[in-house]
């Protein structure tokens, strides 16, 4: 089998390229060029796995590159993972969000329905699509209800595939997916920016945690676990939408106390809104930062992922304290071996 990845330098094709790897796929990975040639969480790889991937320089956007790539090699199984992916920097820079994500997203149904109609194709779709939710819990039939440009140019990614699927008689199938981090997730995002100050203050630093809303609410799963919740995606009979989450949710209040547990510091919260802060011992560990703060919240997120768990048999492996943990141990023994920067 032969599967092309869309984003494999990104947090989860680090972990589908070693899923592919284990069920002994041909893995071919696209990239986009930088000028020092970095390729992202592909160099955190082990050799023997970074080794088989055959990596494709270029751009999602390069309708020719996408279409001559797929006529090529016409893969079995297409992960299109690519994408612009912070939503903080969609409010900074819509423009190239819809430019990657629904340029890109276009280009690819496009490259599938004319050169490999036989490839069965996954889209990464959001949570985020369903914005101030219109109900709580949240599956493949609540309203779509986007709050930034992320989530719009999701909605548009969505739309498409769905559209391509019908109108083509295409295997596209739609994972929507619940906040999912890990060790590789990277540093901008709440999760590691956390998991990075915890260690860094465990290993000496007297810089605070800066944060925008501590009470933001996220169903967080790790990485690994939904990762294989896309492959057996592409395993079934028929293309078909996936809620993947835990079921769970947490506010970012909660993940900054359970990664400072994982260090023995028990947090204290004092004062509110910009002005509040986390402290232990009189010293000051987090503050809010309006930097971090986002024109508008998507709010309340929880998955029902009871389809998924029925027609996939999917269930997430790891529970949020371990991804904490994860999280943690991984960030402190890294700058261990880095030194505090
Ligand atoms: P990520 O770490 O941000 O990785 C995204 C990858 O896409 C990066 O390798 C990036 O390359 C690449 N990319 C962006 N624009 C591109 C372009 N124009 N051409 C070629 N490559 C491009 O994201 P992730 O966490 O792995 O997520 C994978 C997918 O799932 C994304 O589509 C994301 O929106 C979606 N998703 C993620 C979550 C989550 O919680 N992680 C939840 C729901 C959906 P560069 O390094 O060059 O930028």
């Amino acid at each position: 089998m032969k599967a092309l990845v869309t984003g494999i330098s990104g947090q989860d094709g680090y972990f589908l390229t070693q899923l592919l790897k284990s069920r002994k796929y041909e893995i071919h990975g696209i990239i986009r060029r930088n000028s020092s040639m970095g390729t992202g969480t592909m160099a955190l790889l082990p050799d023997e796995v970074r080794d088989e991937v055959e990596i494709h320089y270029g751009d999602i956007n390069d309708a020719h590159f996408v279409t001559s790539i797929i006529a090529r090699e016409k893969p079995d199984e297409l992960y299109h993972l690519a994408a612009q992916s912070f939503v903080g920097y969609s409010f900074q820079n819509p423009f190239s969000t819809y430019d990657s994500n629904i340029g890109g997203t276009l280009n690819i149904c496009n490259a599938v329905k004319d050169v490999s109609s036989d490839t069965r194709f996954y889209f990464a779709a959001t949570s985020e699509l369903f914005g101030h939710p219109a109900q709580t819990p949240q599956n493949e039939n609540t309203p779509f209800l986007p709050r930034n440009p992320y989530a719009i140019s999701k909605l548009a990614g969505i739309w498409t595939t769905r559209t391509y699927r019908d109108a083509y008689k295409l295997f596209i199938s739609n994972g929507i997916l619940f906040n999912h981090e890990s060790e590789v997730r990277g540093p901008e995002f709440v999760s590691r920016k956390i998991s990075i100050g915890v260690a860094k203050i465990y290993r000496g630093s007297n810089n605070p945690i800066l944060l925008g809303n501590l009470n933001a609410v996220k169903d967080w799963g790790y990485s690994k676990d939904y990762v294989y919740g896309m492959w057996q995606m592409l395993q079934q009979d028929t293309p078909d939408d996936f809620v993947l989450g835990t079921g769970e949710s947490h506010t970012v209040r909660d993940f900054v106390e359970a990664a400072f547990k994982e260090i023995d510091i028990g947090l204290e919260w004092k004062g509110s809104g910009l002005n509040e802060v986390g402290i232990c011992n009189g010293r000051t560990l987090v503050k809010v930062s309006k930097e971090f703060l986002r024109p508008l919240e998507s709010e309340n997120y929880r998955a029902d992922y009871s389809k998924a768990k029925k027609k996939l048999k999917w269930e997430p492996k790891t529970n949020f304290q371990q991804l904490v943990k994860i999280m943690v141990r991984n960030d402190i023994a890294r700058l261990g071996k880095a030194g505090l920067e």
